[in-house]
């Protein structure tokens, strides 16, 4: 196939992962050798030095805080070397919907390099097990606008730098992966247009359609939630040949209409199988019966997603893919096969310079008033090869893009080896959620509570669109609040029950003991209207944020007040649990 063969693409993966750690000293040496003019780096009295061991006893572990002012010097348009050897010429704005505000981040070709890199890797390994064939991908991928910083940068989104580079078309048409949209829908200004076009142009190009894919799984789900209520207007376009007037911006209007011809029987075809299905179980296979499989990153905060996932997709298999960050990429999926709640991330180790922050619970007893982000006792990193089976770490990584000893403040457990590189378990992002006097609750707790009172609502053919969480300690003591969307209305009694449930859910020590004392509140629930969480997907896009990298915030802060205030001003119903009463 193409210009690249997978046999070799598998064989290069499998000689870098075979001595992984002599992998990385060389990845080391080039990134410090490529940068070694890099002022930052030579304020730490490197001096020409690339070992690991020199690396890190000069070099020290950094935040993104400490590296702000390089950062902004850069987007100010110094142009001497700050961070990396090359000039950096544009920025990469992090989502920042788990933070509330994007961060700036370094951009340059190496990580474009990394990216295809590590999407050729998985879909070396994805092909073999699950083959396509020739044809397109009905990809739900929006860029973010582009904006100008004070010295003439471009930043954007990672995503958007990267669908903009002449490398992504050109990888994706060697992994039969092509967008079936236009670029003038990926590229539009306005999502909820783009959106619709791309549905669109996936049912015109329905038989052609080998796979359903985003970045994040929350594009898929919400495309088809926005399916549901559109799906009458697509097929009208369809049947008439003419474009529906909500689309208005000129260029995307032209690009889709160029593509829009006449054809009732399409129409008819969609309407009679859309007509048969059972709430929209399997719409996927349904509508695109050539689709092998649904991919996107399905794990971490996208793991509450997989459940209408699975329910879009019927007999479809669900492929996580990548683990990685504006800042890098890190791993790649290579067992495709496994569910997306088993997925690990096998480490590239040629594509950066990683270490990892072993964490430790600390014990009970020492936990008085922490800081929101130390639920952990942590020790010296250590280095990729060096990480053990079964514990955690904090993820460290070292970038050809001018990020030397960056802390992610992504939490990585490690279930295995690959050659000798590390196969990771995403856990969660590090920053604790919710947290009083001595509970600890981390997102994967909230999204566990979340599951569990849930099912009390599946009696009643109910479902939780989507969820948040607030510390209110307004009152005294402080307690819990969670934001439930619901699909639908749900009863106050099964409600005050799914109220108690989650209270009861968690079920850290620090919180159960608290609660029994009454040095933590009850819980509160607060269900809010529909379409609040659509509110707060486009309050983050008004910010530049791109829908291909959105993430929920899970737990909405003070110091995101406009969220906050999104989701306080749609409350409908509030309960408080009785769970400890
Ligand atoms: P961004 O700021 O948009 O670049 O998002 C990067 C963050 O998304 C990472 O630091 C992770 O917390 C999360 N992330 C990326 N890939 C994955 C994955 N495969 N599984 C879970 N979370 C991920």
């Amino acid at each position: 196939m193409g210009v690249f063969s997978l046999e070799s693409v598998i064989e290069s993966f499998e000689a870098s992962t075979r001595d992984a750690g002599k992998v990385q000293i060389e990845t080391l040496r080039r990134i410090l050798e490529e940068n070694a003019e890099a002022e930052y780096l030579q304020s730490w009295g490197l001096a020409g030095r690339t070992d690991p061991d020199s690396f890190k006893a000069c070099v020290p572990l950094v935040t993104h805080p400490d590296l702000e002012p390089y950062i902004r010097r850069i987007a100010d348009g110094d142009a001497s070397p700050v961070l990396t050897g090359k000039p950096i010429t544009s920025m990469s704005l992090s989502s920042g919907t788990t933070q509330g505000r994007p961060k700036l981040v370094p951009f340059n070709d190496e990580l474009v390099k990394s990216t295809m890199q590590i999407y050729q890797t998985s879909y070396a390994f994805r092909n073999r097990e699950f083959p396509i064939a020739n044809g397109k991908a009905l990809q739900f991928i929006y860029s973010s606008k582009q904006i100008m910083t004070r010295g003439g940068l471009t930043a954007t989104t990672a995503t958007t730098n990267v669908y903009r580079s002449e490398q992504f078309k050109c990888t994706m048409k060697n992994l039969q992966s092509q967008c079936c949209s236009p670029d003038e829908v990926i590229f539009g200004s306005d999502f909820h247009q783009s959106l619709y076009c791309h549905l669109l142009c996936g049912l015109i190009f329905s038989n052609e359609v080998q796979l359903v894919s985003s970045t994040f799984a929350h594009s898929i789900v919400h495309a088809f939630r926005t399916f549901e209520e559109v799906w009458e207007e697509l097929c009208a376009d369809i049947r008439g040949g003419v474009l529906s007037s909500r689309i208005t911006i000129p260029s995307m209007r032209a690009a889709v209409s160029e593509l829009l011809k006449p054809n009732p029987e399409l129409a008819d075809s969609i309407d009679k199988k859309c007509s048969h299905l059972s709430n929209w179980y399997g719409v996927i296979p349904e509508l695109w019966p050539n689709a092998k499989y649904v991919y996107g990153i399905m794990t971490g905060s996208m793991e509450p997603y997989l459940k209408k996932l699975r329910h879009y997709a019927g007999n479809l298999p669900l492929m996580t893919a990548d683990y990685g960050s504006s800042e890098g990429w890190i791993a790649a999926n290579v067992n495709p096969a496994l569910p997306p709640e088993s997925a690990t991330f096998a480490v590239l180790p040629d594509i950066g310079y990683f270490e990892f922050i072993p964490l430790e619970e600390k014990p009970e007893q020492t936990l008085e008033k922490r800081p929101s982000t130390a639920p952990y006792a942590e020790s010296e990193p250590v280095g990729l090869t060096e990480v053990e089976v079964g514990k955690e770490y904090e993820m460290v990584i070292t970038s050809f893009a001018g990020l030397y000893r960056y802390r992610l403040g992504d939490v990585v457990k490690v279930a295995g080896f690959y050659n000798s590189t590390p196969e990771l378990k995403f856990v969660c992002r590090r920053s604790l959620l919710l947290t009083i006097n001595i509970d600890k609750n981390t997102e994967k707790d909230l999204q566990l509570a979340v599951e569990e009172a849930a099912k009390l609502l599946a009696a009643e053919k109910l479902e939780v669109v989507d969820f948040s969480s607030h510390v209110d300690v307004s009152t005294d003591p402080g307690h819990y609040v969670i934001f439930w969307e619901l699909n639908g209305d749900a009863g106050e009694d099964v409600l005050s029950s799914c109220c108690d449930c989650l209270d009861r859910s968690f079920i850290d020590a620090g919180y159960v003991g608290s609660r029994k004392v009454r040095a933590i509140g009850p819980l509160e629930l607060r269900v809010v209207q529909r379409g609040t969480f659509q509110k707060i997907l486009d309050h983050f896009l008004s910010l530049g944020a791109a829908v291909s990298q959105f993430k929920t915030p899970r737990c909405v802060g003070l110091s995101n007040s406009k969220v906050l205030q999104i989701l306080n001003n749609n409350v409908m119903d509030r309960y408080f649990s009785a769970a400890y009463d």
